[in-house]
C-alpha cells in the first residue's frame, strides 16, 4: 500500500495529535518507517531503546512488506554458525532482490512455539537493530554541534506495537517543543 499524499506534504509543527495518530496508522497499513528529526547516534539511540520494551508479538519476524536484508557478513556468522556453507544457506534460506539477499516473511528461523528466534546469536545486523534503523534518506545536523558532518536521522518501523507508541511519542514531544 502506498502512503497517502497528504502525509508527505504534511508540516509536523501544524499537525494535531489525531493527525499524527493517523499518519502513524497509514505508515503501518503500508508497513513503511517513520523518520524522526533525531540523528542516529550513540547517545539518542541508547536513550530511546531505555524507552523501549519488547512485547514478544513476533510481527518483526513473521511479516511485512519485504525480507530480513542480509549483509555479507550476516550471512557469514549464520551461515558458520548453522554449519553449512555461504552458498547452501544462500541457496536454502534466502531470496534476491535488485541484487541484495534477504530472508523471506514469515522467517524460517522464528519459531511461532516459543516466540523465540532460533539463530539468536547469529541473528541480522537488521534484527539487532530493530526497529530502529538510520535513515537511508534523510540526515540531518546535530544541534550541539552544526558544524559537525550531517548524521542520518533515526528511522522507526512502526510494524512494532512498541516502535509505533515510540514514534507516536516523540514525534508529539518534538512537535510540542518546536511551538514553544
Ligand atoms: S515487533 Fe517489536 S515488540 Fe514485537 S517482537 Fe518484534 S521487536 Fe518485540
Ligand atoms: S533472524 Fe531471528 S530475529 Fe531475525 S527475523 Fe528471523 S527469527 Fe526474527
Amino acid at each position: 500500500m502506498e502512503i497517502p499524499e497528504r502525509w508527505r506534504k504534511t508540516n509536523l509543527a501544524s499537525m494535531s495529535n489525531s493527525e499524527i495518530e493517523e499518519m502513524i496508522a497509514d505508515m503501518r497499513k503500508a508497513d513503511r518507517s517513520v523518520n524522526l528529526p533525531i540523528p542516529f547516534l550513540p547517545e539518542t539511540i541508547h536513550k530511546i531503546s531505555a524507552m523501549f520494551h519488547c512485547k514478544r508479538c513476533g510481527r518483526c519476524c513473521i511479516g511485512g512488506a519485504e525480507g530480513v536484508f542480509l549483509n555479507q557478513l550476516d550471512i557469514k556468522r549464520l551461515s558458520k554458525g548453522m554449519e553449512m556453507s555461504e552458498k547452501q544457506f544462500v541457496d536454502e534460506f534466502t531470496f534476491i532482490s535488485d541484487g541484495r539477499h534477504f530472508l523471506p516473511f514469515p522467517c524460517p528461523f522464528y519459531d511461532a512455539k516459543s516466540s523465540l528466534c532460533i539463530v539468536y546469536q547469529f541473528r541480522p545486523d537488521k534484527c539487532k537493530l530493530f526497529p530502529f534503523y538510520p535513515s537511508s534518506n534523510i540526515t540531518i545536523t546535530q544541534d550541539t554541534n552544526p558544524s559537525a558532518n550531517k548524521v542520518s536521522a533515526i528511522s522507526i518501523s512502526v510494524r512494532c506495537p512498541e516502535g509505533r507508541d515510540i514514534a507516536m511519542r516523540l514525534l508529539k514531544s518534538y512537535r510540542d517543543s518546536n511551538k514553544r
